[in-house]
């Protein structure tokens, strides 16, 4: 979703869309979910006929835009994009479902946050290609049924189980993506390297890569800094020097946490001891949305074991106590 108030962020939309795979092959990572979807689209062009609907699930800026975009490519149909804030209406869903050629790709982002009556409407334009369009009100309203050319959703969702089990179960697909290893991100920031024109060492790369946080996206957005300090300050190419300092310039540290993950850890150390503490108490300490802290840092900081949930709340592990310099408390887990 671009926000028009926010040059910056049209911009990163606009580079982020030339950076992206074209093609399954291109797609590094992920090599589970990549067969999986390979065979699925292939066996539909053999049968020539639509696919079965895609869930991806999966943190944020991980591919799930990506891979949606290459589901209609190797399918060779055009994708129409929306996203579950847009459709507030059932009638907006009619009228896009109404509006599909057959065998188009509708990518629905956020699929999570559309409402109930467009997401009953879904379900049974998923399941029998028909929508029924409510005509008039109150007693007097009719339902009229309005065929559909077959199609493919192609959803995707950063909280899979927020999903209502009737909609996840009308999906024949779901792929769930995980954070990159460090090996595919240095593949795709060459690969991304190449295409912005910068020359880079295997140095910078890998310094890059390993503090991205096993996401693509913020490994394309850390290149873009690390190039613009070689301008500057450097040489002009991105190396190890290059990486260092401008990945502490703009405060990403040598374990990759980022502003956001520091400061949820500051607060659950020293403001609630390690806790165990909720987390929407622990959004407001930070300052943040309830959501961003849960999708956002939360995600990678238990992957990465700095954050355990409990049945009690959040608690911060031995290693976050570490991390941040203080000594942990007798008993912090380990
Ligand atoms: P969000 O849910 O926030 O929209 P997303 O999961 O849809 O995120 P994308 O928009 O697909 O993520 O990817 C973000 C950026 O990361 C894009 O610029 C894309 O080029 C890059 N990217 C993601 N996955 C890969 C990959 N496997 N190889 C190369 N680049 C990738």
């Amino acid at each position: 979703i671009v926000d028009p108030s926010d040059p910056g962020q049209e911009e990163d939309t606009a580079i982020e869309a030339a950076l992206r795979p074209k093609r399954l092959a291109d797609f590094p990572g992920q090599s589970k979910v990549r067969d999986q979807l390979g065979l699925v689209l292939e066996a539909a062009r053999r049968r020539s006929a639509p696919p079965d609907h895609v869930l991806l699930s999966g943190p944020p800026g991980l591919g799930k835009t990506t891979l949606a975009m290459i589901v209609g490519a190797e399918l060779g149909q055009p994708v129409r994009v929306t996203s579950g804030p847009a459709i507030q209406h059932a009638g907006d869903l009619a009228a896009i479902l109404s509006s599909l050629a057959e065998g188009e790709v509708l990518f629905l982002d956020e699929i999570h946050r559309m409402s109930r009556a467009a997401e009953e409407m879904l379900y049974l334009a998923m399941e029998d290609f028909r929508v029924d369009v409510i005509v008039g009100k109150g007693p007097g309203a009719t339902a009229i049924p309005l065929e559909l050319a077959p199609f493919t959703v192609v959803g995707a969702t950063t909280r899979a189980g927020l999903l209502p089990a009737p909609l996840r179960d009308r999906f024949g697909f779901t792929g769930h993506l995980d954070y990159y290893e460090v090996s595919d991100l240095e593949t795709i920031l060459r690969r991304s390297a190449g295409l912005l024109q910068v020359s880079a060492d295997p140095a910078g790369i890998a310094e890059i890569a390993g503090r991205s946080r096993g996401t693509p996206r913020i490994a394309n957005r850390l290149l873009r800094r690390v190039r613009d300090w070689a301008q500057v300050h450097g040489h002009g190419a991105v190396d190890e020097q290059a990486a260092h300092d401008a990945l502490a310039l703009f405060d990403v540290d040598e374990a990759g946490l980022d502003r956001l993950d520091r400061s949820v850890l500051d607060a659950l150390c020293r403001r609630f001891g390690g806790g165990p503490v909720g987390l929407s108490t622990l959004a407001v300490a930070v300052g943040e949305e309830t959501d961003t802290v849960e999708t956002v840092a939360e995600p990678y900081l238990v992957r990465t074991g700095y954050l355990a949930r409990t049945p009690r709340g959040r608690v911060a592990t031995r290693l976050a106590w570490e991390h941040l310099g203080l000594r942990a408390p007798e008993g912090a887990q380990p």
